[in-house]
């Protein structure tokens, strides 16, 4: 493990400038060890998986460091971006995870209107590579239609033919699994703008619900309400390949 300076590791986890955190250390509470940490601008301490065991932050245990997956079920509304008007997935996380360094990003956006699986990360490796077109990582989507779907849709969107309007590139082939008349399972391999919406209005139908499911192998946790998130585990994260 490296060692690092407390008001370093504290500040670029957002808990506050250095000074905050001097005078937070200072007044007892930064706790390593069930010791108090005084100074925290002399005091190095080992960054590794245990930190968080081992420390306490004003009476708290310790954020999860730098290299975290969060699962989140995206709720109807909710925008992921940055800065724009209206409500951010940011702002589901704690406030102080916003001052992040480096800083937490989704992986992959989905649209305003679109609910469920949706992973956050700031590992910029995992983004990189989950993200990359090259990655062909497969995302279900469950869709609620306003008409019956006709039966020509499976072989439709199978067939790696279909260019969408404005597109230059036919799209990959997707598998559609129907549950009823008017919902399904899609399962597509890229990440093009309003992909599903798109794909069903070329089929002359109107996507009514969208929710997506699954990432590669990792499923939407049935337990997650809308709204809520964890943390993935190592485990959970190779899923995703
Ligand atoms: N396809 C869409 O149309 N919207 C999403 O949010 C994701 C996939």
């Amino acid at each position: 493990s490296s060692f690092t300076r407390v008001d370093k590791l504290l500040s670029s986890m957002g808990y506050g400038a250095r000074k905050d955190i001097a005078r937070l250390a200072r007044s007892g509470g930064i706790v390593f060890d069930q010791a108090e940490i005084l100074d925290a601008s002399s005091v190095r301490i080992p960054v590794n998986a245990d930190l968080p065991r081992r420390m306490t932050v004003a009476g708290k245990p310790l954020d999860p460091l730098a290299g975290l997956v969060v699962m989140m079920n995206k709720p109807l509304g909710v925008t992921c971006s940055h800065k724009e008007a209206g409500e951010l997935v940011y702002d589901r996380l704690p406030a102080r995870w916003r001052r992040r360094k480096p800083a937490i990003s989704t992986i992959g956006r989905l649209d305003k209107q679109t609910s469920g699986l949706l992973l956050l990360t700031d590992d910029g490796d995992l983004l990189h590579r989950i993200s990359s077109p090259r990655s062909r990582l497969r995302k279900t989507y469950r869709v609620t239609l306003a008409r019956p779907l006709d039966d020509t849709e499976t072989a439709v969107f199978a067939s790696g033919r279909l260019t969408l309007r404005g597109d230059d590139k036919p799209l990959a082939p997707a598998v559609l699994d129907i549950i009823s008349e008017t919902e399904a399972l899609i399962t597509v391999t890229e990440g093009r703008y309003h992909q599903v919406r798109r794909m069903f209005a070329a089929a002359g139908n109107f996507v009514e619900a969208l929710r997506r499911e699954r990432l590669g192998d990792l499923c939407l946790h049935d337990t997650l309400a809308p709204g809520r998130w964890k943390l993935l585990s190592k485990e959970e994260i190779a899923l995703v390949f």
